[in-house]
């Protein structure tokens, strides 16, 4: 099976087109939360993955934007896009958010949007936060987006992380650990590379490869700008963060 993994679309539409029409012929696409907030196009985004099919699970934006989870937390830039997000919503946006599961278990996979522990919420930056995790979930792997950072940790007595930048594989062929994967961010990279980012899994080859595709970042900014989106949320994205 070739399975498109992707994460943290966040309302942006060019970046998520880029990546369907990169991403060529798959036999399931997998997302892994935060369908929105930031951007521009939370309804196209829904309709967008509904639409092809995405098997997806849900993120503290998605939860956030139908009110069910409070705003305190969020920094006040995330939280005005979250207000505005909740106020675009259609009513089949919504219900499309609302039954978005925690948590979802598809074979040899785990998906979750933070971690396998506090599956919303929690980010996994550092390997000791991964190593608490493995735990937490049955299955060999488990697939996390939230930090917006392309990332490969390895269970073992010591968890060993490593950053996955653009074309770069992670082969489990010959060996019997488990890992915890994320694919970086679709549609608001944070790792200094502002080309969207995704993750295909090829269950025959064992091996995962790590994608970067360009979009029109312009594009995304006017659409911001014209929606009184805040500025430093859309000037990111020319930055990778
Ligand atoms: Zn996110």
């Amino acid at each position: 099976m070739r399975i498109a993994v992707i994460s943290d679309v966040h309302s942006n539409l060019a970046a998520l087109e880029a990546v369907l029409a990169d991403l060529g012929a798959v036999d399931a696409l997998w997302c892994l939360g935060d369908s929105v907030g930031y951007g521009p196009e939370p309804n196209a985004c829904t309709a967008r993955l509904e639409q092809a099919g995405a098997l997806a699970v849900a993120g503290n934006h998605d939860r956030a934007a139908i009110g069910r989870l409070a705003i305190e937390d969020f920094n006040p830039l995330a939280a005005a896009a979250v207000r505005w997000t909740a106020e675009q919503l259609t009513p089949r946006s919504r219900q499309y958010l609302a039954a978005l599961p925690e948590r979802r278990a598809e074979g040899q996979w785990t998906l979750v949007h933070g971690s396998p522990r506090v599956p919303v919420l929690e980010y996994l930056f550092s390997p000791a936060a991964a190593a608490e995790s493995f735990a937490h979930f049955a299955t060999r792997f488990c697939l996390v987006g939230h930090t917006h950072v392309p990332i490969a940790f390895a269970g073992g007595r010591r968890v060993a992380a490593e950053y996955m930048g653009a074309d770069a594989t992670l082969s489990w062929a010959e060996d019997e650990r488990r890992y915890i994967l994320n694919p970086g961010s679709v549609g608001q990279p944070r790792d200094q590379d502002p080309r969207a980012a995704y993750l295909v899994l090829d269950t025959e080859r064992c091996q995962a490869t790590w994608r970067r595709v360009e979009y029109s970042i312009a594009a995304t900014q006017a659409l911001m700008a014209q929606r009184g989106l805040p500025r430093p949320l859309a000037e990111r994205l020319s930055h990778g963060w």
